[in-house]
């Protein structure tokens, strides 16, 4: 069997279930090249590469991957700049709300 060698993907952030915070990719499909870059340089999985038509596509599969929240590694590598993920400010709002519900 082959082990899965992807770092351990954390299932809360900061006391809040990880999917609950939407923070994650998204690709501007209008600039995307294809290139792979991304899925290859994401050590979480978030990214795969789908094939439909003969063409391959990067696709956000695993979105709550995303780990650690606030990073934006694959932003700074995407050679065309397809990959914006959503405000830091506004993410960071929604996670003071969760936390304020739960205490
Ligand atoms: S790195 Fe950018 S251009 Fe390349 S597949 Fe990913 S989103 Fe598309
Ligand atoms: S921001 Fe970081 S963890 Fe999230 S998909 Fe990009 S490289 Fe992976």
């Amino acid at each position: 069997m082959i082990e899965d060698e992807r770092p351990q993907v954390e299932d809360m952030f900061e006391g809040i279930p990880r999917n609950k915070i939407p923070w994650y990719p998204i690709i501007d499909y209008d600039k995307c090249i294809s290139c792979g870059k991304c899925v290859e340089y994401c050590a979480f999985g978030v990214y795969e590469f789908e094939e439909k038509n003969g063409k391959k596509k990067s696709v956000v599969k695993n979105p709550y991957n995303c780990t650690p929240v606030f990073c934006r590694g694959c932003e700074e590598i995407c050679p065309v700049g397809a990959i914006t993920h959503p405000s830091e400010e506004e993410t960071q709002k929604i996670i003071n709300r969760l936390k304020e519900e739960k205490a």
